[in-house]
């Protein structure tokens, strides 16, 4: 007798998969996940198993801090304080080799609306100060400095989020106060529910905040994915020094992070170029009489778009073309008045823009490469 007990499955496609950069592991992280501590149905040992189904590397626990919890107790529903998602969660991602950040989510209403602290040692003190005041912008201060006494990481959560921004993303007089006291590290600019935002994008890169993404799943991933039509999860890319948390820890501190989200990469020039480079990678270089022939290999799970950007005038290739996972290609490149004629530069520049891998709000990466025909 067969038993099909698993409640979902993945096929090679729904695993994340991205190459190391030079000096530095590419990790993925989920870096906003709720479990049944909060408002999640999901135990934390199956934030874990998910993560290890999925590729991701690193998993944040988030739970709520806010009086969920404490009603949850009060019900006789649990009897532990509000680290111990994250107690459970660490165990587990022991045996299955993810890495378990402590975190916890501060809501409140907007302004300043919800904050992930990354890294902290006890969510029970944050939260008795936080239950403790009833205005928003007060509660989050006096939470977020108590969470950076514990060396936290703070993430201004989706700006974007439409039961608190309506209209349009706002960044507030309290967003400002919070800044300027040094207690916004980052800013979540991908969200699992609102998607991706350039409002935040642009924030983020105005004020040297790293980049952050996370599914901030309530329900189990399989519902909230469509893993089916090949999804692969939301999050963040961490280039680490090493596979640890502190090693999560320093790269987030170096804004050595890029975001994940419906097939598009945001992030800074300098994590993306590498990246790019380690991923779509020119495996052979020919020169023809008539053509220069280009081979590249897509060694991710994600598909690489490109486009001709503007470039060399002597030489023409193709405008456009999807690389996919794993998928080899190969560019032919020929003279701008080809009609069979012989290649009459020896050396052109072949320019391409990567529409997936976003620098800036609308900026795709340029990537422009010299080839020169041996001697
Ligand atoms: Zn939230
Ligand atoms: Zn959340």
């Amino acid at each position: 007798m067969l038993l099909f007990c698993a409640s979902f499955a993945l096929s090679a496609q729904n695993r994340h998969f991205f190459p190391d950069v030079e000096g530095y592991h590419t990790l993925t992280g989920d870096m906003h996940v709720h479990t049944r501590f909060s408002d999640g149905d999901v135990w934390p040992t199956s934030r874990i198993d998910e993560a290890y189904l999925e590729g991701i590397d690193v998993i944040c626990i988030t739970d709520h801090i806010d009086d969920r919890h404490k009603r949850m107790v009060k019900a006789g529903l649990f009897n532990c304080d509000r680290n111990e998602s994250y107690r459970i969660a660490a165990k587990h991602g022991k045996k299955k080799d993810v890495i378990v950040i402590h975190g916890g989510e501060v809501s409140r209403g907007m302004p300043p609306g919800h904050f992930n602290t990354l890294f902290v040692s006890d969510n029970e003190a944050i939260a008795v100060l936080n239950d403790a005041e009833k205005d928003h912008y007060k509660a989050m201060e006096v939470s977020l400095k108590e969470a950076r006494k514990q060396n936290s990481f703070n993430v201004w959560n989706h700006p974007h989020w439409s039961s608190q921004a309506p209209n349009e993303t706002k960044w507030f007089p309290e967003h400002t106060k919070l800044f300027e006291q040094g207690l916004m590290d980052a800013i979540e600019i991908y969200n699992g529910s609102e998607g991706y935002s350039p409002e935040a994008h642009q924030w983020a890169i105005d004020r040297n905040l790293a980049l952050i993404g996370g599914t901030d799943t309530h329900n189990p991933i399989a519902l909230e994915l469509n893993f089916n039509a090949g999804v692969l999860r939301p999050c963040t890319l961490i280039f680490a020094k090493e596979r640890t948390v502190e090693g999560v820890e320093e790269a987030l501190w170096a804004r050595r992070t890029a975001v994940y989200g419906d097939g598009m990469l945001y992030g800074s020039e300098e994590v993306l170029r590498p990246l790019f480079e380690a991923t779509l990678v020119m495996t052979k270089v020919q020169f023809h009489k008539k053509s220069c022939e280009v081979v590249f290999e897509n060694r991710s799970n994600v598909p690489v778009v490109l486009t001709k950007a503007p470039g060399s005038e002597e030489v023409h290739y193709k405008r456009f073309r999807i690389v996919h996972p794993q998928e080899k290609f190969t560019m032919w490149i020929n003279g701008s008045d080809y009609h069979g004629a012989p290649l009459k530069v020896d050396e052109f520049y072949l320019s391409l823009y990567v529409e997936n891998y976003i620098t800036a709000p609308g900026k795709p990466l340029l990537y422009k490469v010299k080839l020169t025909r041996p001697q």
